[in-house]
């Protein structure tokens, strides 16, 4: 029996994650859940699922019988890093999610991890931290946990390239021309997943997968070069591992997150999952395309910052959450969005990376070129 930690426990992954826990009371037991802001939604999981210790942000207005409540960001590190807890799962979205990641790893858990802009800004740092020994990371992003059980079939030198798929988005097939009036209740509206709303607004930017070419470089150690993007709008193949032979791996399934969210917390064991099985035969469209990358600025900078290395990847985050919540907000455009984070990386001047203060100086740097470029832009 497995202690479980769901940290985002009211987001779009901490909701399935919960549901994976439920289907297996055999495996699992919810010992923990943190939330930010969401107080309705998350008095409903402490009354419907009694946890034993739960975090929010701030006080609660209400106390839950029986289950142990403290608020603030130490208690969210010590429940990462609490005896009891066996998994944590990382539901929470943005560079917020690092510290917790950083406390969960240190103390030696596995963690099954969904967010990926805490291994974009902090790769460097989780790596020493899995070098010294330190717990487990078993990726929970579609593309990651797909390229995680394509190397499976073969040893690391025999791997030729990995092979990221992106649905391409809501907007894929439209003319530029036409993105620069799309509204934020359109960007949301994903073809293939429903996700929380920054990563749905990600993915329409192609950000998204700027973000996961970065992170499958942090988790499988591959340089860019050895990375490729496939546009792939049906999002059956979650992505696929090139061998040297020529021979392509790829996984399928159907799109639903609680599969690869299950297989973090179950690897190397595979049980069944409340998923629907795929059935191929109702997919007979599948397509892949090369993505142009200069349709496709977000793929381009990434690549370059992955390339810089440093606190590059940092700012192209960080410029890119402060971009989105001033999308959002309804003070930038849709393709304000890269070009405020093009500017943020033009005037950034990089440097390494040495401990969090470093990581969290180049994001808050990041954020505020953001704000100039707005700032800028509105007086124009
Ligand atoms: P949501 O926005 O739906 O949920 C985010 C969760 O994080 C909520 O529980 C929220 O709490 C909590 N949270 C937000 N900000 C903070 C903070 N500053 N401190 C502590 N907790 C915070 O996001 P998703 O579930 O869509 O995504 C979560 C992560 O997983 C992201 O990094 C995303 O890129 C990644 N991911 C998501 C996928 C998906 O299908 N949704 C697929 C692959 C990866 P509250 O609601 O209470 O404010
Ligand atoms: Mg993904």
């Amino acid at each position: 029996m497995q202690n479980v930690a769901i940290l985002g426990s009211t987001g779009s992954i901490g909701r399935q994650a919960l549901d994976v826990v439920r289907a297996h009371p055999d495996m699992f037991r919810l010992y923990g859940v943190s939330a930010h802001s969401s107080e309705a939604a998350f008095l409903d999981i402490l009354l419907s699922e009694r946890p034993q210790r739960a975090v929010f942000s701030r006080p609660l207005s209400t106390a839950v019988f029986g289950v142990e409540v403290s608020n603030g960001e130490q208690a969210l590190l010590d429940l990462a890093s609490d005896p009891k807890v066996d998994v944590v799962v990382m539901a929470i979205s943005g560079i917020a999610a690092l510290k917790p990641l950083l406390s969960a790893l240190r103390a030696g858990k596995r963690v099954a991890i969904a967010n990926k802009e805490s291994l974009v800004c902090g790769g460097n740092l989780v790596k020493e931290v899995l070098q010294r020994g330190g717990g487990e990371l078993l990726p929970v992003d579609s593309e990651q946990s797909a390229l995680f059980q394509c190397l499976q079939n073969g040893r690391r030198d025999e791997v030729e390239k990995l092979i990221l798929t992106a649905s391409g988005g809501p907007f894929f097939r439209r003319p530029r021309a036409e993105l620069k009036d799309i509204t934020p209740a359109e960007a949301v509206k994903h073809p293939t997943w429903s996700m929380g709303r920054k990563i749905s607004l990600d993915s329409a930017t192609l950000m998204n997968k700027g973000l996961e070419i970065m992170e499958a470089a942090r988790l499988f150690d591959f340089p860019g070069e050895r990375i490729d993007v496939l546009i792939h709008p049906q999002s059956v193949v979650h992505s696929m591992v090139a061998y040297r032979d020529g021979t392509v791996m790829a996984n399928l399934s159907c799109a639903d997150m609680r599969l690869p969210i299950q297989y973090a917390m179950t690897w190397p064991e595979r049980v069944p999952s409340p998923a629907r099985p795929l059935k191929l035969w109702e997919h007979p469209d599948l397509a892949f395309y090369r993505p142009d990358m200069d349709r496709f600025p977000a793929l381009k900078m990434a690549y370059a910052c992955l390339k810089a290395g440093g606190g590059c990847p940092v700012v192209y985050n960080g410029a890119n959450e402060r971009a989105a919540a001033l999308f959002f907000e309804g003070k930038l455009g849709f393709l304000e969005i890269e070009e405020s984070v093009a500017y943020a990386l033009d005037r950034f001047e990089n440097r390494p990376m040495g401990d969090l203060d470093d990581i969290l100086g180049a994001d808050g740097e990041a954020r505020r070129l953001v704000d100039e470029f707005y700032m800028t832009r509105s007086k124009v």
